[in-house]
């Protein structure tokens, strides 16, 4: 065969391959838009597990009528336009593929209306042929993405689904997730039209470990130590398990870099090296902490799902996160009465 350029479907399913591996895939890039599109109420409805249809509806800016078959396509992206932007990245989108994939594995219609805007218009897009037609609408200002039929043109790739609870169970947690980082935000998460989940935003003055209770379980908040230390530009804060209550499961391990949570070797090993020998191996430390430090000194653009980062100081980090949990752990220790000594 002779070097030919893909068609823009393929390219675009190909790329897909990547950033959409399920129905919670999709959701979590949804999700992150409407976050960036500054967002402080956010609704998804999910019919059968997400492989039916995924709605997610927001109060975001918007998106103005003329962009929006441009935000369908690939490499299209309002929130970066050079390296410098790159390299100081604050949104959780930059790469301009996730409406360009996932519209190419499903039937997308896009709904949106800015400020400005007198009406709404959608935007349609049907997987086989990549045209978009837009036409007006109804809808408040905001944005809805209406997402059918996950795969329905990739069969191979909806062979992969799993049970509706399965997938189900991947959206809770990608919700989750992303609602523990946006304290200010209302999640409401529906499934087959029954009310499933709702974290309401936390109020001023409010105890955030109440939002995090109700998010990640009561019983953590009721035990959790929090801390909160800073050197030069790195803040940490948040809440983690005493050693002896420390569970068996790793279900409560959340880890933000300035603001996405990540799985990183080097933040986890920091976590278990903290507790040292106070933890038996079979245990898991449950912990919810929030990392910031300048955007410039850390990388996003590692994976295409963003779930790694590199850090320019990584032994400095990994010192830092090491030294202000096992300090915390020790105050704590100090504090609690101490069976030993009585
Ligand atoms: P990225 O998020 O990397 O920019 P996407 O394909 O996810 O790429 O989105 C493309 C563009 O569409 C975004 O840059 C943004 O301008 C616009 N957009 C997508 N979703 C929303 C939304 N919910 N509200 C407002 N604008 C949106
Ligand atoms: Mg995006």
């Amino acid at each position: 065969m002779p070097i030919q350029l893909l068609p823009t479907q393929l390219a675009n399913q190909i790329a897909a391959g990547e950033v959409v591996e399920r129905p919670a895939s999709v959701i979590k890039e949804l999700v992150e838009n409407s976050l960036d599109a500054g967002a402080t109420d956010i609704v998804v409805d999910i019919e059968k597990g997400g492989s039916r249809r995924m709605l997610i509806r927001d109060n975001g800016k918007g998106i103005p009528q003329e962009e929006l078959t441009l935000a369908l396509s690939r490499h299209a992206t309002s929130k970066i336009s050079s390296l410098d932007d790159l390299e100081a990245i604050m949104s959780l989108g930059f790469r301009g593929e996730a409406l360009a994939s996932i519209s190419s594995v499903s039937r997308l219609r896009l709904v949106s209306r800015t400020a400005e805007q007198e009406s709404a218009f959608s935007a349609f897009c049907e997987g086989r042929d990549m045209a978009v037609v837009v036409e007006p609408s109804a809808h408040p200002i905001g944005t809805s993405v209406d997402v059918e039929d996950l795969f329905f043109n990739t069969p191979a790739r909806r062979k992969f689904l799993r049970t509706d609870k399965t997938e189900f169970g991947h959206i809770e947690e990608v919700v989750r997730r992303i609602a523990l980082a946006y304290p200010n935000v209302s999640f409401r998460l529906n499934h087959n039209g029954q009310s499933v989940r709702h974290y309401p935003a936390l109020r001023e003055q409010a105890d955030p470990l109440t939002r995090i209770g109700r998010i990640v379980g009561k019983r953590f908040a009721e035990e959790a130590i929090y801390l909160e230390q800073s050197y030069g530009d790195l803040k940490l804060y948040g809440w983690l398990s005493p050693p002896d209550v420390c569970r068996h499961q790793n279900d409560v391990q959340y880890f933000y870099v300035n603001d996405r949570m990540m799985r990183d070797r080097l933040l986890n090993h920091a976590v278990r090296q903290a507790y040292g020998e106070q933890l038996p191996e079979d245990r898991q430390p449950s912990f919810v902490l929030y990392f910031t430090l300048p955007a410039r000194d850390v990388d996003v653009n590692v994976h295409p799902a963003k779930h790694e980062v590199r850090f320019h100081q990584s032994r400095q980090v990994h010192d830092f996160v090491f030294t202000t949990l096992r300090d915390a752990l020790a105050q704590y220790a100090g504090e609690a009465p101490d069976m030993a000594h009585e």
